[in-house]
């Protein structure tokens, strides 16, 4: 059999634990016999980052700026504990929020849909892509613990030498604390088209939800620039298969949890570290949760939404055989895959990709899944496969397709 060609590069990033570990199995089992795989290859280990001072990080993310797609393992974000653990010079900041950073890009998170594992909630029954605008509130605010008595002011200098804006925060007749946030007209902007691209491509439904019943100014900024993004597309030839739904993020809230799913939520930096949690939570398993980075520009990095799975790779180190769920780690490189193929017009590389996803889920759907879904599978599996034993069955699929 001949192996299928690329044309451009794939940035390839490596990563820590136990996803570096299902990281090579995907690589030797699934791709390398059918494809010669193309790929300029970033190595983000803990160990690299260190050495190299995380200049590496910062590699990785223009080598996807130059080339246009990645695929990402999970990689650790170290804290004091794992500073201490492996030795290292500080506390590096998370990977994927460098990449991100660097790209300006937006997060969309969607589950895997196999038949055999139903959804916590009865009525989903299509995925829920989520959106979190990953810049500025809370993530950058600055804080301050107030223990006595004062007046905190807001102070907003125009670099002009126009006169300053001061408002009152807050008059403290006893302790207390207080937080600064704010964000960007470019990055919410960015933000708004990256949504619109994705539920134009993907021709879903696009909901807002933000608190400008309360927050009149800055949440109502949100709403603002969503609504003049959504005009200029609506010359867009797909823009009559995309209803926008502006909605308060309560009302958002509960009436995901009704939907039947199938649409795209633009969530603000916290609601969408939350709601992500709780949609992949609903959909049974992170093992089945995909994470795409779309930058305003068309970079994309594709990668599994879950960790490097530590408490697996431990029990891996003293030996013994693990079931870690590799599908959102098969995903992210078929995601990779199928857009490069997409890009560069060689459809045998798109259909690879998509013959991996089908023998992914007729897998999982034919009763062999790892130990996350075996619990939670309708009706049982009685035994979960280990990580080998599930690749190997994928494997077997996979040839039936293409051999
Ligand atoms: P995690 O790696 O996602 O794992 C948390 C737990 O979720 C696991 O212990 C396991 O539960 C379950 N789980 C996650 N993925 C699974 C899979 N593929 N198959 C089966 N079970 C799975 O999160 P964490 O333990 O909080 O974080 C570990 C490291 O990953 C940290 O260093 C963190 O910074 C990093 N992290 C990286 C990324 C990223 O690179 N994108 C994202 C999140 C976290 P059981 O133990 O109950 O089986
Ligand atoms: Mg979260």
């Amino acid at each position: 059999m001949s192996k299928i060609q690329m044309k451009t590069t794939l940035v390839e990033i490596d990563g820590d634990e136990m996803t570096r570990v299902i990281w090579a199995m995907v690589k030797q089992r699934l791709l390398e016999p059918y494809i010669d795989l193309k790929l300029e290859r970033y190595d983000l280990s803990i160990q690299e980052r260190d050495r190299t001072d995380d200049q590496v990080t910062l590699d990785a993310a223009k080598a996807i700026e130059r080339y246009g797609v990645g695929v990402k393992c999970a990689t650790i974000t170290p804290d004091a504990a794992a500073v201490e653990r492996f030795g290292l010079n500080r506390a590096y900041p998370s990977p994927n929020g460098t990449i991100r950073a660097y790209l300006d890009g937006t997060i969309f998170r969607k589950s895997i849909m196999v038949k055999n594992v139903p959804p916590m909630m009865r009525t989903w029954k299509k995925p829920i892509t989520i959106a979190r605008h990953a810049y500025g509130d809370l993530f950058e605010n600055v804080e301050l613990v107030i223990d006595e008595p004062g007046r905190v002011e807001m102070t907003y200098t125009p670099a002009s030498g126009a006169e300053p804006t001061t408002l009152l925060l807050h008059d403290f007749t006893s302790p207390g604390i207080v937080q600064g946030v704010h964000n960007l007209e470019s990055s919410i902007r960015s933000f708004a088209r990256a949504c619109i691209t994705v539920a134009l491509e993907e021709q879903i439904d696009l909901w807002l939800g933000v608190k400008d019943t309360i927050s009149k100014t800055y949440h109502g900024y949100f709403r603002e620039i969503f609504r003049q993004e959504i005009a200029a597309a609506a010359e867009h030839p797909g823009a009559s298969g995309v209803h926008y739904l502006s909605l308060l993020i309560d009302d958002a809230i509960a009436r995901s949890v009704r939907s039947e799913g199938g649409f795209l939520w633009a969530c603000q930096n916290y609601e969408g570290d939350l709601m992500s949690d709780m949609v992949a939570s609903g959909f049974g398993s992170l093992g089945l949760m995909t994470s795409t980075l779309v930058s305003p520009t068309g970079k994309w990095e594709f990668e599994a939404a879950h960790g490097t799975v530590t408490r697996h790779y431990l029990r891996h180190l003293e030996g013994e055989q693990t079931s870690t769920n590799p599908t959102a780690t098969i995903f992210a490189w078929t995601g990779g895959l199928a857009k490069r193929g997409e890009l560069d017009g060689i459809p045998e590389l798109t259909a690879h990709a998509k013959a991996i996803e089908a023998a992914v889920i007729e897998t999982i759907e034919g009763g062999v899944a790892t130990g996350d879904l075996a619990a939670i599978s309708d009706p049982p599996i009685e035994t979960p496969a280990s990580t080998e034993e599930f690749l190997a069955a994928v494997d077997l699929r996979l040839r039936d397709k293409v051999g």
